[in-house]
């Protein structure tokens, strides 16, 4: 998608932190972290958020980003202590990129409930 910045991060025309890539998603640091380690995870494939992959290439698109955000939380060094995987979803969720992405996050005890 054209002005979809996670798309172009996706694609290379703009620069980000990348960590790992495979041939459906890509992982790169979060900005503005919130966690010693923030992550995110998004296919290359442009889909609005997580309510728009109940589809054959949603479900793929999930499956592609799930696997990549177990990888690089291993990667990390996060299995041992645990971590948090957070879907925002449309303007109440919290959603402000309209791209799917997965927030890796960890390095901290995390609190419940999320804010
Ligand atoms: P959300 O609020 O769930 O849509 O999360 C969007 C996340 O994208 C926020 O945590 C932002 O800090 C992060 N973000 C926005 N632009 C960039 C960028 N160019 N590179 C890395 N992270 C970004």
């Amino acid at each position: 998608m054209t002005d979809c910045i996670f798309c172009k991060i996706a694609g290379g025309e703009i620069p980000a932190k990348e960590v790992a890539r495979t041939d459906g998603a890509v992982a790169f640091h979060d900005l503005n972290p919130q966690a010693p380690v923030h992550l995110l995870v998004v296919p290359l494939t442009h889909l609005e958020n997580a309510a728009a992959t109940d589809s054959d290439e949603g479900a793929r698109a999930m499956a592609a980003v799930m696997r990549l955000s177990v990888q690089v939380a291993r990667q990390l060094g996060l299995e041992g202590t645990g971590y948090r995987l957070v879907l925002n979803i449309g303007k109440q969720g919290g959603q402000s990129v309209g791209h799917l992405h997965v927030h890796v996050m960890g390095g901290r005890q995390m609190t419940w409930p999320p804010g």
